[in-house]
């Protein structure tokens, strides 16, 4: 199924506000597999508005109209939408029923402009509005295009989208066809390289399809199957993961949206039952922030140092003078000795360290973006690698908590 968003509004138009409830919708339907391939921003303006929906709904099956059902004279994106559809606009008894509700226990007398927002599309389903007044409307049409029509204000729009539309559009596909979707997240290697390892699945792959996503420190893939049934759509997806797991599965950290690697190590250590302190120099805290913000953490982090200057490395870790002054502090010598220093104070199993050059300037001849990351195991000997990191001070000092954060997870 084909799909365009149409968010409607002058003040959208003029950069006034961003369009986020558009981003929003657009993400919801392409979970359930709805392919977005038009977004349009029009005016409050009845002869652009209705020349947009006769352009989409040449080229879409579904069109989703976002704003104008409010009460006022500029709000007429669901008058204009019956009229081009034929269909006349009838009273919604629920949501009429609300609003003269209201009216009386606030003591006011109800307007005719408030009644408006009671009005549907006649032969649509209604979407409740569980966060104000104007009801939403799905005008299904299973010969040419459907049309879904979700209020302006952001509360509203976006509480409607998941309670309503995304349920009945998942009810509605039932009849033919269900979408599921899987999101697998990987550290440790780029977009670009991934894509190419994976060409030709990617390439060949209509059902399920891949979806590539970079973000700033790590890569995801959406893998979205249709089939008969969820089971169906659920093995497809898992024989796609198997075979991307074949490739490259060394990258592979964990699956779904809102997980995070700092989540999948934490709960790594919180199983196996292995505490995990740091030493953190370019980092300046980061990598124990991170860690931080996972609940739970307190069974696995006792706590940790921050040694930015080279006096600190001295004075909380014990690190003689002597290693920084004729290795350097961004050096293997140096990233092995916080590493060591730190386990054996905090008294962990595990323990990271980071020494490097955020930048912009470079460090004792060093290019920014140089960094070494040590670690220190129980009584194995303390290893440290090197990295190069790029696109600026603060991509340089999060790529290192990922790399660390990568590093404890192996
Ligand atoms: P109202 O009852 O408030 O008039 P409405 O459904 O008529 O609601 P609009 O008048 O188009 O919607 O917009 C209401 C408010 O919602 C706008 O002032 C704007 O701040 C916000 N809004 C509208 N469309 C969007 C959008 N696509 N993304 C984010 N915010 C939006
Ligand atoms: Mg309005």
């Amino acid at each position: 199924m084909n799909a365009e968003i149409i968010a409607v509004g002058t003040e959208l138009l003029l950069g006034q506000i961003a369009n986020t409830n558009g981003a929003y919708l657009a993400q919801k339907l392409a979970e359930i597999g709805v392919n977005v391939y038009y977004q349009t921003v029009v005016g409050d303006n009845p002869e652009r508005l209705e020349s947009v929906l006769k352009v989409a709904e040449s080229r879409s099956d579904l069109v989703l109209t976002i704003g104008g059902l409010g009460p006022t004279e500029d709000d007429l994106t669901k008058q204009i939408v019956a009229q081009h559809l034929g269909e006349p606009l009838v009273t919604d008894a629920a949501a009429k029923a609300k609003i003269d509700d209201y009216a009386a226990t606030s003591g006011r007398n109800s307007t005719p402009n408030n009644a408006k927002q009671a009005l549907k599309i006649k032969h649509a389903i209604s979407l409740t509005n569980h966060n104000g007044f104007a009801v939403g409307d799905l005008y299904l049409n299973q010969n040419g295009t459907s049309y879904v029509l979700l209020p302006g204000p952001p509360a509203e729009c976006l509480k409607m989208i998941d309670s309503e539309l995304i349920p009945q559009l998942k009810k509605q596909g039932q009849q033919s066809r269900v979408f599921t979707s899987r999101v697998m997240r990987f550290i440790g290697i780029g977009e670009s390289q991934l894509v190419t390892d994976l060409s030709d699945l990617i390439g060949h792959q209509t059902n399920p399809t891949i979806a590539p996503y970079a973000k700033m420190t790590e890569v995801t893939l959406r893998i979205t199957a249709s089939a008969k049934d969820e089971q169906r759509a659920e093995e497809m997806i898992q024989d796609v993961v198997n075979q991307i797991l074949a490739k490259d599965g060394q990258y592979f950290y964990g699956y779904g949206d809102d997980n995070s690697l700092a989540n999948v190590v934490v709960q790594q250590l919180i199983t196996r039952k292995l505490s995990v302190t740091a030493a953190e120099s370019l980092t300046a805290g980061e990598f124990q922030s991170t860690i931080g913000s996972v609940p739970g953490v307190s069974a696995v982090f006792p706590g940790g140092f921050v040694t930015y200057a080279n006096e600190a490395k001295h004075q909380l870790l014990s690190i003689p003078s002597a290693v920084i002054d004729s290795q350097g502090v961004v050096s293997k010598a140096t990233a092995i000795w916080m590493a060591k220093q730190a386990r054996q104070k905090m008294q962990t199993d595990i323990a990271v360290s980071f020494t490097g050059v955020a930048g912009p300037d470079e460090l004792e001849g060093q290019s920014a973006g140089t960094v070494w990351i040590g670690i220190a195991y129980r009584d194995d000997e303390p290893e440290a690698y090197l990295y190069h990191f790029t696109n600026g001070r603060q991509q340089v000092r999060a790529r290192s908590v990922m790399a660390g954060l990568d590093l404890i997870r192996q």
